[in-house]
């Protein structure tokens, strides 16, 4: 793409609410012709999140305002960058609290964003290979990070993954064991156990496992670590089940967002919960993971962990996220 390349409009999927009723669809809309101290990205690839599709559902906690143009994941190439850091054609990738949330995000062939929500390409790595990763990916390794802060290495035991299948989930299954950790993993889809095992779970429980209901205020050490993405009574069981000393990470609520726990985890095992948000970290600590994710964390056959849809296929798969039932990740293809 040259210097004098000029675009004029950009299509997108567009959320939008009347009367109470949400609507999705791909609308044209016209591109300014002054970008003022934006930078322009042609987005090449971006993905689907749960958080995506609470946006594109106009959950009122996400979408904040409306209509909304989804995607908090982007990745592409520069068009213009009148700050002068990047050259036309170089490979970036965009990651904000805002974006895809306040702000119009990737579902769009161009973007115009601020500067400091655009990072590079780090060496080795591809948009789309960032986009498989995306958010979900990041997250896992955040987990992971977290996990390591609070000395839990391979040797101290068994760590659980929750909603394994998931995006997040698959992610961390393939991270943890590529660092050497012995994966449980944890899924209601039966039916990729073997896929599961396959990517590095060890061994695969089902959602029933780590639900539990007795009431008993802890329950046999079991886990040295989790990465939980279920919340709810999964994460209070998990947290009842780990080990003296032991780290639960929590990151995510597709079981629910309460959960009745006592003390006693916390007092007499030492257990430490700790949260995850990948919105609010320092634009330093994001690259530092990024620069993991792209050496010794880099994780071989990305490819096989997602599935590439364009704008026009995304309904199905909001759907279908939000009912649990997809298996890795969704990238979008948007302006390749
Ligand atoms: P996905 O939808 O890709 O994965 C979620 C998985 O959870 C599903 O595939 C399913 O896996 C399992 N699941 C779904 N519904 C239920 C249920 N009712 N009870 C138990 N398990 C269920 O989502 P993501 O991986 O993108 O995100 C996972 C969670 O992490 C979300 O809540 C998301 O909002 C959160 N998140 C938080 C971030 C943060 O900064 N804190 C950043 C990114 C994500 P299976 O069938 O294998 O059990």
């Amino acid at each position: 793409m040259s210097q004098e390349t000029k675009h004029d409009q950009t299509n997108c999927l567009v959320v939008s609410k009347t009367d109470d009723v949400v609507t999705r669809k791909i609308e044209t809309r016209p591109l300014s012709a002054d970008v003022g101290d934006t930078i322009r990205i042609s987005v090449e690839y971006s993905s689907l999140n749960y958080k995506d599709a609470l946006c594109a559902s106009g959950h009122p906690g996400i979408a904040r305002k409306l209509p909304i143009v989804p995607g908090i994941d982007a990745a592409g190439t520069i068009v213009s960058d009148p700050t002068g850091q990047y050259q036309v054609g170089d490979a970036v990738m965009v990651f904000h609290a805002s974006f895809g949330t306040e702000s119009d995000g990737g579902y769009s062939e161009f973007i115009d964003v601020p500067q400091h929500w655009v990072y590079p390409i780090p060496a080795g790595l591809t948009p789309r290979n960032c986009m498989v990763i995306g958010t979900a990916g990041f997250t896992a390794a955040q987990c992971i990070d977290e996990l390591m802060k609070h000395n839990v290495v391979p040797d101290s035991g068994d760590i659980v993954v929750t909603g394994a299948t998931g995006g997040v989930g698959i992610c961390a299954v393939k991270l943890l064991a590529k660092l050497g950790y012995r994966v449980v993993a944890v899924t209601g889809k039966q039916d990729r156990a073997a896929w599961l095992r396959e990517l590095g779970a060890a061994e695969v429980l089902s959602r029933e496992d780590v639900n539990d209901t007795t009431g008993k205020p802890l329950l046999p050490g079991r886990w040295a670590g989790a990465v939980d993405t279920v919340g709810g009574n999964t994460l209070a069981t998990i947290l009842r089940s780990t080990k003296p000393q032991g780290c639960v990470t929590a990151c995510g609520l597709v079981g629910g967002v309460d959960f009745d726990i006592s003390v006693f985890p916390f007092i007499l095992r030492g257990v430490t919960l700790q949260g995850v948000d990948t919105a609010g970290i320092s634009r330093e600590y994001r690259a530092g993971i990024w620069d993991k994710l792209a050496s010794n964390w880099a994780f071989a056959g990305l490819d096989d962990l997602a599935i590439e849809v364009g704008l026009n296929d995304l309904e199905e798969k909001i759907e279908a996220i939000l009912a649990g039932q997809i298996a890795g990740r969704v990238i979008v293809k948007v302006n390749v």
